[in-house]
């Protein structure tokens, strides 16, 4: 079945936790400056590498597994773990609802009775999520990327068709039952709950924030847009007779986007910044 709005939302915000998990790992080893450039600039423009800087970072051990001896940015790790728990503790709700049992298989050797052992081919299907116990972190261990993976998964009913089990002659059950609606409701709210945590650690929530540097063809202050959906981009509040070699919004104020933002920034490094009183 086609999914809802509601389900496809949350399933993009689940992707977009993903996609910035890098950036808010490396946030977490970065003290956070209120400095020149606008941190969401950076964060932005750095956005390319963030999935370098990913792979550079390799584990993906969960952030409850690490040391974190001197964390740089205290609001950046709040969030992050905040974000891990709510997942994990999601996918341990999903799995309790959703997941089939572990199967039995009756095994039986010469001279002894037959007797039934856990189906070791069932218990270790990779698709499976494993709770974690007091010795081992489960699913757990594979961090927040297999979480939101496998979230996102029983919010799009994957798995739900009966299925051919390895020596069986007919199929049988599926891995996952459909997620009861309470269940695909609690699902939705979390996916959004963990994309606004991560967006407004990363502050690439919708804001407009002043960035003190005055609009060097009109001196007025400045102001930068960003929108998690979207490029940020840089406004000259002066309107049309402000005449800097750049397009309108649909409000007449001068915009710079993209490469045009690049430049202006590139400018601003050196510029004069906007005394703001104190
Ligand atoms: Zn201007």
């Amino acid at each position: 079945m086609y999914p809802s709005a509601r389900v496809r939302r949350a399933v993009e915000q689940l992707r977009t936790v993903r996609e910035h998990w890098g950036s808010l790992l490396v946030a977490i080893e970065a003290a956070p400056t209120a400095e020149w450039p606008p941190a969401q600039l950076s964060t932005h423009l750095a956005r390319q590498a963030a999935d370098e800087v990913e792979l550079l970072v390799g584990d993906r051990a969960p952030l409850t597994l690490r040391q974190h001896p001197a964390p740089a940015n205290l609001d950046a790790l709040d969030a992050a773990l905040r974000v891990e728990s709510l997942l994990f503790d999601l996918a341990d709700t999903l799995a309790a609802a959703a997941q089939r049992p572990i199967g039995r298989r009756l095994v039986s050797s010469p001279g002894r009775p037959a007797v039934w052992t856990v189906d070791e081919v069932d218990a270790g299907d990779p698709r499976r999520w494993t709770y974690r116990s007091p010795t081992d972190p489960g699913s757990r261990r594979h961090g927040l990327h297999w979480a939101a993976v496998w979230v996102e998964g029983r919010l799009l009913d994957e798995d739900t068709e009966p299925e051919q089990h390895a020596g069986a002659h007919s199929r049988g059950p599926a891995l996952f039952g459909l997620l009861p609606e309470h269940l695909q409701h609690e699902a939705v709210r979390v996916a959004g709950q963990c994309e606004r945590l991560v967006l407004v650690a990363l502050q690439l929530d919708a804001r407009s924030t002043g960035i003190g540097r005055p609009c060097p063809w009109c001196a007025a202050e400045l102001t930068l847009h960003t929108d998690p959906h979207g490029a940020p981009r840089v406004t000259c509040p002066t309107g049309p007779s402000c005449p800097a070699p750049t397009g309108a919004d649909k409000y007449g104020r001068r915009t710079w986007r993209a490469a045009e933002l690049v430049e202006l920034l590139a400018t601003l490094d050196d510029g004069p910044r906007i005394e703001r009183a104190a």
